[in-house]
């Protein structure tokens, strides 16, 4: 059985000396806990022990978690594929959405937000690579979506996203982190001013912290391998 509480401490640790070796402070460096194919059970040992923001990919699979831990003060982000006939239930049920890669799902989502809810934090999901099948706008794209995200309301666009393809080689890694970490430099060039960047994962999570990342998206490493062999991720 997975030790999720030490997990989360050798997480600090890894984030802390990251930050050491690039001087960057960890304050900056946020830790979301992908919890997808993991019980709610699991998530509230991860919240006993100082985690407050975990992240799922399914909602349906989340919904059922947001019941059984609607006593706890969780920040719920979405960082799955987001199929347009879900905006309703993702803009109610979540915090932050990171994975908007067209202006289609955004204005779904900046209409069903309610009015009484905060407004939604979003990220755009980028695709680096050119890798047909997967998910994000492409960087030539970028810069139209987001000045039509940033100016829809009841949402808050806060940075850029990316999954990259896997890679064993921090070279490798960092190449991709730093595409994306220019891309919102670009941005910001443009007026449009981005606190986040959300990259990062269990794998390659000092590549992206060297490159600026802001918000680290981890589930195996805070949980242990997920159950199926399924990675939606992908
Ligand atoms: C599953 C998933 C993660 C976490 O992956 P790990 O390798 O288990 O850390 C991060 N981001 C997204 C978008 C995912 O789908």
């Amino acid at each position: 059985m997975t030790n999720v509480t030490q997990n989360l401490l050798k997480i600090r640790r890894r984030i802390q000396q990251t930050c050491d070796s690039c001087g960057r402070d960890p304050a900056e460096v946020h830790l979301l806990a992908v919890s997808k194919k993991h019980p709610a059970a699991a998530i509230r040992v991860a919240f006993e022990a100082g985690q407050k923001a975990f992240a799922e990919n399914f909602v349906q699979e989340a919904l059922g978690k947001q019941r059984q831990l609607q006593n706890l003060a969780i920040e719920w982000h979405f960082i799955g594929h987001i199929q347009s006939n879900k905006t309703r239930e993702i803009a109610t049920c979540f915090d932050w959405v990171h994975s908007i890669d067209r202006l289609k799902v955004a204005k779904k989502l900046s209409a069903h937000r309610p009015p009484e809810q905060t407004d939604l934090d979003v990220c755009l999901q980028v695709a680096l690579a050119d890798e047909s099948g997967k998910s994000g706008v492409q960087p030539d794209r970028l810069a139209d979506l987001a000045s039509q995200v940033a100016a829809l309301p009841r949402l808050r666009l806060r940075g850029l996203m990316c999954i990259p393809p896997a890679s064993r080689e921090p070279p490798r890694q960092r190449h991709w982190f730093a595409r994306l970490a220019s891309l919102r430099n670009e941005l910001s060039q443009l007026g449009l001013g981005l606190d986040t960047l959300s990259m990062g994962m269990s794998n390659d999570l000092e590549a992206a912290i060297a490159e600026g990342s802001t918000l680290v998206r981890l589930g195996t490493a805070v949980f242990g391998p997920r159950p199926s062999g399924i990675d939606p991720a992908t």
